[in-house]
This record gives structure tokens, sequence and C-alpha cells, in this order.
């Protein structure tokens, strides 16, 4: 799963909640940016393999202190007080029940490799693994993954009160996304270096970090009549 994963982002965002969508773009790849670190720092282990999977190429076959549902569900309560916190120190407005959002966008992102990993994602430390495997089937992963993103930016959209220039911008970016998840998906390549995936990894979720924050900091509160 990789874009799929921002539909939560922008599912979950409301006026509401006041949560910055740059923040919940972090929440949701939350567990790929410690993965990545570990992967960099020699301690979780990564093959890079051309045909691994029909969708992906990553044999993730050790990260059970990023992907096992153990580690998810800490990191998740890590992510959600550490939210509180953020607030506190960047004077954000706290809202009721935000840290259990921000927690709970952090932990959708096991349940949604769940679907697409191969039997890769522990329970606890390495051992019994699951995964639904989705990714062996490389087309149906792929309309899940953009119709997950359609649907999030669609509530996005009707949940956020915003006029029209910007709601351009905001499916611009969504279209950006698809395109980053089509040639991530259809277009053939070399296979990287596990190092040299990890850094993709953190050098294209923090470009979309940056996006989502400049989407939200141009954002225009007139609404359309
Ligand atoms: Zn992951």
């Amino acid at each position: 799963m990789f874009v799929g994963h921002y539909s939560v982002a922008f599912a979950v965002k409301s006026d509401r909640n006041r949560i910055p969508l740059w923040v919940l773009f972090v929440a949701v790849q939350f567990l790929d940016y410690i993965w990545a670190t570990l992967v960099l720092l020699g301690i979780e282990k990564l093959r890079v393999i051309k045909g691994f999977t029909a969708g992906s190429m990553l044999d993730s076959y050790y990260h059970p202190y990023s992907h096992s549902l153990i580690a998810a569900i800490l990191w998740s309560t890590v992510a959600g007080i550490g939210y509180k916190l953020l607030c506190r120190r960047l004077g954000y407005q706290y809202r009721k029940s935000a840290a259990l959002i921000v927690g709970l966008a952090v932990f959708s992102h096991w349940i949604l490799d769940l679907i697409a990993h191969p039997r890769d994602l522990a329970i606890y430390d390495d051992t019994w693994k699951v995964g639904f495997g989705l990714w062996n089937y490389r087309d149906p992963e792929f309309a899940l993954e953009i119709a997950m993103l359609a649907g999030g930016i669609t509530l996005y959209l009707a949940r956020n009160a915003i006029c029209i220039v910007w709601k351009m911008a905001v499916i611009g970016f969504g279209i950006a996304l698809v395109i980053v998840q089509i040639g991530d998906t259809y277009v053939p390549r070399t296979p990287l270096s596990d190092k040299a995936t990890a850094m993709g990894v953190w050098i294209f979720y923090t470009l979309f970090v940056v996006v989502a924050y400049l989407l939200e900091r141009t954002r225009c509160e007139k609404l359309e009549s």
C-alpha cells in the first residue's frame, strides 16, 4: 500500500478536529518513516527483488520494530501523545479526541499494509506473520489504492469549507498522487538497493508532507456561493 494510506489522512481531517493535514500525512506513514530509518541504520532488513510480488518489489523480511502489530499499537500511542505535546509546543488549537484520531491514523497504516503485504507482518517480534497479499494482484491492488484516495479526497472536500480554486488545488494534488502510484505500480525499473529505497521513502513522503502543509496554508476560507 502506498498512496492509499493518504486516503485516511484526507478522510479524517475536519473543521471540528482541526488536525493539520500535514500532521495526518506524517501519521498515516509514521510506521514507514520508522521503517525507513531503521533500514538505513541496518536494524531492519529489506530486499528489493524484481517481481517479488506483482505490485511491489519490496521483500521486508525483517521489520519487527516498525511493522509488527504490537509495535504498531505502541507507535500509535506514542504518536497520539506526541500530537498533544506538539500542539502545546507549536500553539496549535487542540480539540478533544484529536490525539485519539492521530493515533488511529497511525494504526490505519498497519491495517492497510495487512491487506496489501504478503505474509511479512508479525504479530509480535518476528513471529506469527500475517498479510493478505493483495500485492500479488497488481490491477486490483492499484484500483483499491486509487478508489480509497478518491474516497478520502471526496470526504475531505465535503467536510472542510473551502473555495473553488482551493478545491482544484486539492484535486490537483490527488491527481499527482495517482501519477506517482502509476509510476510505482506500472513503470518497470531496475531495483534500487535497500538503503536507496529507504532514502527514497524519506524524500517522497516528506515532499508530500510539505505539499499538504502548503495546501492548507494557502487555503481560502470563503465558501463558494
Ligand atoms: Zn508500511
